[in-house]
């Protein structure tokens, strides 16, 4: 099963070019979700491995950034190339690591290519300004820089594409990286490196480490050559990177948890909406940070609403990620699992009503049955808590106002989707919702072309777009004076 996979799947360390263990020779087991067993080991570094990991990105950004934006951007180009490539084997291996269907899989690894060739793009496009100066001898030029070496933490879920937003707009804006990927599944930010030689950036530019996430990540935060920190991952730990950081005065972004809402009003096209909830709520086993946590549905529709997507629901076909045709594999672990159970009992203690699904999958392990219970109330801790599972919480509202009101009442504000028919009331709702990213009438709108990323306690900054870059840059103000004019 391995075959496809083993060139890309390093059971080491990326530090200056370098394949490397632990200094003491500690590892991690890594498991595949599917089946429990184990699939290898990465390195347990620490705080050392990581230090000698941010010297070898600052040497390497001596030189780096003296690379012409030209230079970059084909390098980049064929880091998109080889990816695509490659895109089978690096599927089965996010799949063999995390769980995730083959289909998502691959649809992940492309989305990482189409990040890398977005960037690529961006790469010659960090214009500067020419401003008219005040004064009759004097020129203003603004330019924009590299920061430096940057850190990247990632999470376990999408564990490929969250690389691709940070090691894209890195190497495009000329800086340099110390990558940290999820311990449960670390090969696909590791075969990051093994790409990243292949089409050869130069040794230094890209570092990984895997291991003792406290360790790794303060000396990240603390060490004043790290100029930025972008994270992905809980808001929980966001807040600790934010506060560590602040020690030397870091750039971060931070893409944090979410809770998003779906909202489905009386005049919306009830099957687009159907269609659209499965998408937004199941993919990757509603283990997303944009995946809907709550579903609020007007009265009218209620029931029919209710009644489609539980039979939708009982369609998806449940299995190992690599069987031909599963729609939803595994949850990430047995945590996972007890943290859905939670849910759901408490839903039905307050008089939630389980219309599909509601327990363990017959397969045994981390499958979970795809969920939907009706006549969720806002007691329920679906409410303010982020789910990260298969299931659907359905609420019923009456009026436009409480909808809104309902959809914003968290300290989250990532993504948001609603469906209606009426275009005026697509603009209030879209106004009135207080999030980063909102879907009408979508329930899946990820791309490299838009600004991914949150409000509140959702995060800082944006992956993608010509914003993507932003914050891989400084913003240099040159006055030449004495020019004799
Ligand atoms: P997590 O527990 O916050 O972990 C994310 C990463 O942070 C992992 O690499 C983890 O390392 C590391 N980490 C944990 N504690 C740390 C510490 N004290 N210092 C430095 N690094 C530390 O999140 P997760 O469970 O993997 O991911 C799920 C969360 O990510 C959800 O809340 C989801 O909404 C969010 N997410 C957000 C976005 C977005 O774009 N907004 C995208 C995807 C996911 P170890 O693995 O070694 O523990």
């Amino acid at each position: 099963m391995l075959q496809k996979t083993s060139h890309f799947m390093k059971q080491a360390n990326l530090i200056n070019g370098e394949w490397v263990q632990a200094d003491s020779g500690q590892t991690i087991d890594v498991i595949n979700p599917a089946t429990g067993l184990k699939i290898g080991t990465v390195p347990k570094a620490g705080r050392n491995e990581t230090r000698r990991a941010i010297e070898a990105a600052e040497e390497a950004f001596k030189s780096w950034k003296k690379t012409s934006a030209l230079e970059r951007s084909k390098l980049l180009r064929k880091l998109h190339d080889a990816i695509l490539d490659n895109q089978d084997a690096l599927a089965e291996l996010l799949t063999i690591e995390q769980g995730k269907s083959l289909t998502e899989s691959r649809g992940e690894i492309a989305s990482s290519a189409a990040y890398v060739l977005w960037f690529a793009e961006e790469a010659r496009r960090t214009y500067g300004d020419v401003v008219p100066s005040p004064w009759a001898d004097r020129r203003i030029i603004v330019n924009r820089e590299p920061v430096g070496v940057i850190a990247a933490i990632t999470p376990w879920n999408f564990p490929s594409s969250m690389l691709s937003r940070k090691i894209g707009p890195a190497l495009a804006a000329g800086c340099t990286a110390v990558v940290k990927p999820a311990s449960q599944t670390p090969y696909s930010g590791l075969a990051w490196g093994a790409l990243c030689e292949e089409v050869g950036i130069p040794k230094g530019v890209v570092n990984i480490v895997t291991g003792s996430a406290g360790e790794i990540g303060d000396e990240l935060c603390t060490n004043p050559l790290v100029k930025k920190i972008t994270f992905t991952g809980s808001t929980e730990v966001g807040k600790i990177l934010i506060e560590k950081s602040a020690s030397t005065v870091k750039k971060v972004s931070m893409e944090l948890g979410g809770n998003a809402p779906f909202l489905v009003f009386d005049d919306a096209d009830l099957d687009r909406a159907v269609q659209g909830a499965i998408t937004a709520k199941y993919r990757n086993s509603g283990q997303t940070c944009v995946c809907t946590n709550r579903f609020f549905v007007q009265a009218g529709i209620y029931e029919e609403f209710v009644q489609k997507l539980a039979e939708a629901s009982k369609q998806l076909k449940v299995g190992s990620g690599l069987e031909d045709g599963v729609q939803q594999g595994p949850l990430i672990d047995e945590k996972a699992v007890e943290k859905v159970e939670e849910f759901i009992a408490d839903a039905i203690s307050n008089g939630g009503r389980v219309v599909a699904g509601g327990k363990r999958h017959e397969l045994g392990g981390s499958f979970f049955q795809p969920t939907v219970i009706a006549d969720a109330t806002t007691g329920m801790k679906f409410m303010k808590e982020e789910i990260f599972g298969p299931v659907a919480p359905v609420f019923k509202f009456e009026t436009e106002e409480e909808a809104i009101k309902l959809a914003n009442d968290t300290e989250f504000g990532l993504a948001a989707y609603f469906y209606t028919g009426d275009l005026g009331r697509a603009f209030r709702v879209m106004e009135g919702l207080k999030y980063g990213m909102v879907g009408v009438n979508e329930g899946l709108i990820t791309t490299p072309e838009a600004p991914f990323g949150g409000v509140k306690e959702s995060g800082l900054g944006r992956e993608g777009g010509h914003q993507g870059i932003d914050d891989y840059l400084d913003t240099k103000y040159v006055c030449i004076g004495g020019l004799g004019l």
